[in-house]
Order: structure tokens, then sequence, then C-alpha cells
């Protein structure tokens, strides 16, 4: 499971690079949130006791997945005659494809980046990493998202944007930094089943980092080239 706080850390960097467009920098962390959402494909098919293989790293983390995503959004955007629409899904598509890159650099194990094709580039074919290092990586993912949210909640204050969430956004930083605590103690310690409370608890989270990412889209979508943010000023 892979550090989705990390991923939109990065999708709201890169904000500073793109054109002002509006939904275009919402779309790029959206996409880069997304692609672990296939963990939930994982979760089912262990539940039901299906084989998870070919499931994670996969389809949500294929260039033609983010090509495929570019163009129906392009064509929606074009019929409906909302270009917005066209610039989310191409924001989804950076995002998406940035995702994948920094999966392939960060953890230490392939991606299927061609899918459906069947070839997985791995950088790290020739490393493991410890055992106790696989563990911490779990509950850090509920750190980076802590690291996120906190990040957006300072953004705001500098900005002046969304103030009326950053009260909630502040517990919500407070409930990840208290399940990577529990989990930290957990993922040393427990015998058995952790990866069912985990995985479930880990799904929620990035749920609730795509919620409050779109909330939040004034604040993320404000950059010097568009002062106001775009919501305030234009109509979608
Ligand atoms: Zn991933």
């Amino acid at each position: 499971m892979a550090q989705a706080g990390i991923h939109s850390m990065v999708g709201v960097v890169v904000r500073k690079w793109s054109p002002a467009r509006q939904w275009l920098v919402l779309g790029i962390v959206l996409g880069s949130l997304l692609p672990d959402a296939d963990n939930l494909a994982v979760a089912i098919a262990t539940v039901t006791g299906g084989s998870t293989e070919g499931l994670h790293r996969t389809f949500t983390h294929s260039l033609f997945t983010a090509a495929a995503i570019v163009i129906v959004f392009q064509l929606i955007g074009r019929f409906s005659k909302r270009p917005s629409w066209g610039n989310l899904g191409l924001g989804l598509g950076i995002g998406v494809v940035l995702h994948a890159l920094l999966d392939l650099l960060i953890w230490f194990d392939g991606v299927q980046l061609f899918w459906p094709l069947p070839l997985w580039v791995n950088l790290w074919a020739v490393v493991t990493p410890p055992e106790w290092f696989s563990n911490l990586m779990m509950p850090m993912g509920m750190f980076f998202l802590a690291l996120y949210f906190g990040g957006l909640i300072m953004l705001a204050q500098r900005q002046g944007t969304d103030l009326g969430r950053v009260r909630s956004l502040k517990v919500w930083t407070a409930v990840q930094t208290i399940l990577f605590l529990i989990f930290l103690a957990l993922v040393y310690t427990m015998e058995s089943g952790f990866m069912t409370i985990f995985g479930a608890i880990y799904l929620l989270s990035l749920g609730l980092a795509a919620v409050i990412t779109v909330q939040m889209r004034q604040t993320i979508e404000t950059t010097a080239k568009s002062p106001e943010g775009f919501t305030k000023t234009l109509q979608t």
C-alpha cells in the first residue's frame, strides 16, 4: 500500500508549474490519489476468497488508463461545453502518470505501467527491503496523510481560502496522527488480523483524502497566477 499523502503532496507542489486552468490542479491531486483505490479490489477479492493477482499496481497505474481518462473527459467537456471537465480529465491523467512514476521510484516494487500489456517495470527487482521497513511503511501512510492535511491547513490560512473548513480539517489531521500511532504499535505487536483492520481504515482514509481534496479545491487551485482561486471567480 502506497503513501497517498506523498502522492497528493506532490500533486499540490506541481501546481506551481501548471497553467492556470480551472480544475486542472484539482485533477492532478485527485489523479495522484486515486490509483491506489485499486486496493479496494484487492480487499474485495480477499474477503470473497478470490485471487488478488493482477489487481494492485496494474489497471489503475497504467499509461493507457491515464490516456483513456483524458480522452473521455475531453469528450465530456466538449459535448457539455464545459471546458473545466476537460481540464479535470487532463489533470487526472497527469496525476495518474505522476503516481505511477513515483511508485516506480519509491515503492520497492514493480508497476504494470503499460497494462493491459503484461509488462512490469521494476527498478527494485534486486532489492528486498527488510521486514521492519515494510511494516513501518503501512502506518506511515496515515502519517503522510496527516502531513498532507496539515499542509492544506497552512496553505488555506496563508491564502485566506476555504477557512470555514480549517477547523474540521484540524480534527482529521489529529485523527490521522492518532491512527498512525495506533497502527505503529499494532504492526509490530499484533500476531494476526492486522491487514484486515489496517486495510479497511486505509481505504477509508484514502476516500477521506479524496473528499477533503475536493472540498479544499479553492486552496489547492489558488496560485500566483490565479490569486482569487477559480471556484470563487469562475462559473463551472
Ligand atoms: Zn500506487
